[in-house]
């Protein structure tokens, strides 16, 4: 019989996760299928995980930090930081992993010699990179809009500055996770801090794909080498997949036919 999957969002209609998994399901003879599911309760997510009959899901904004309180059983990465994005059903129960951190890490492998960050944004996309890279022993700061967020930032070992505090230094690499740039033409911060630091950076990335965002354009404009988070989401896409399958499949057939779906 057939496994079903979905990705669970709001808004989700956007999400390329469904043509990206699809593609390797058909092309790799995997007998599965791939759908979206809009959700707007994510205390809701459970009880429509199980009346649809899945198998296994995708979390994306703004339900991952649901996703993980409807869990029977956390794994891994996603424990330390409280955060899933990658549902598998287990004899009957939900068990949650995050692979959004280790697909970033598969994103920027061709950046070399990365030792400090500078992250800007404090959310949940924020919280999975930060913890990330400081297993990996990299030097952090982060600078977001408002203070609230930053506190869970401060009891990690890294410089948290918000746009009124923020002294700018050099840094290796820049990565924003806000959502600046995703429906609007917005900068992650005033221009005159955003042209501060592309001033002092090396590499420059973006969580968001689809899209050059007004923080990438001005990253081409000083020469600066980016990446857009298209390679991210083949990554976090990679690892979920091969949750999914069980690792019944290779990774590198997983890779290669998931990246085919970004052409579609
Ligand atoms: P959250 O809602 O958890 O956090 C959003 C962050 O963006 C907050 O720090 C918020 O600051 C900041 N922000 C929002 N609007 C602005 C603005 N106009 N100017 C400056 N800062 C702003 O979102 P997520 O962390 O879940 O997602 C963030 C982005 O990452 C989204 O665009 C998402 O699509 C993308 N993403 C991409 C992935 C991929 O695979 N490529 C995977 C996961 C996420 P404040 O605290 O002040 O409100």
């Amino acid at each position: 019989m057939k496994k079903l999957f979905s990705i669970f969002g709001n808004p989700v209609s956007h999400s390329r996760s469904p043509l990206m998994h699809n593609s390797v399901f058909k092309n790799l003879n995997f007998p599965a299928c791939y759908t979206r599911t809009h959700l707007l309760d994510g205390d809701k997510l459970k009880e429509t995980f199980f009346t649809l009959g899945l198998s296994g899901a995708n979390i994306t904004v703004p339900h991952k930090e649901a996703a993980f309180k409807a869990c029977d059983e956390v794994r891994g990465f996603a424990k330390k930081i409280g955060v899933v994005n990658t549902l598998i059903e287990e004899n009957g129960k939900l068990i949650g992993y995050n692979t959004d951190a280790d697909g970033f890490m598969f994103a920027i492998s061709e950046f070399k010699n990365i030792k400090s960050i500078l992250v800007l944004g404090a959310g949940g996309t924020a919280k999975a990179l930060v913890n990330r890279f400081l297993e990996d022993d990299l030097q952090v700061s982060i600078l977001n809009r408002s203070a609230s967020r930053l506190a869970y930032f401060e009891e990690l070992p890294c410089k948290c500055y918000t746009w009124d505090d923020f002294h700018v230094q050099k840094y290796d690499l820049v990565v924003n996770t806000t959502s600046a740039g995703l429906s609007d033409e917005n900068l992650p911060a005033p221009s005159e801090i955003i042209h501060s630091i592309l001033g002092s950076s090396r590499y420059v990335a973006d969580a968001i794909y689809g899209k050059i965002t007004p923080f990438l354009a001005l990253a081409k404009e000083n020469n600066i080498t980016y990446k857009d988070g298209a390679d991210m989401l083949l990554g976090q896409g990679v690892l979920a997949n091969e949750l999914f399958t069980d690792k019944t499949l290779e990774k590198q057939d997983i890779q290669r036919e998931m990246q085919k779906s970004f052409s579609y």
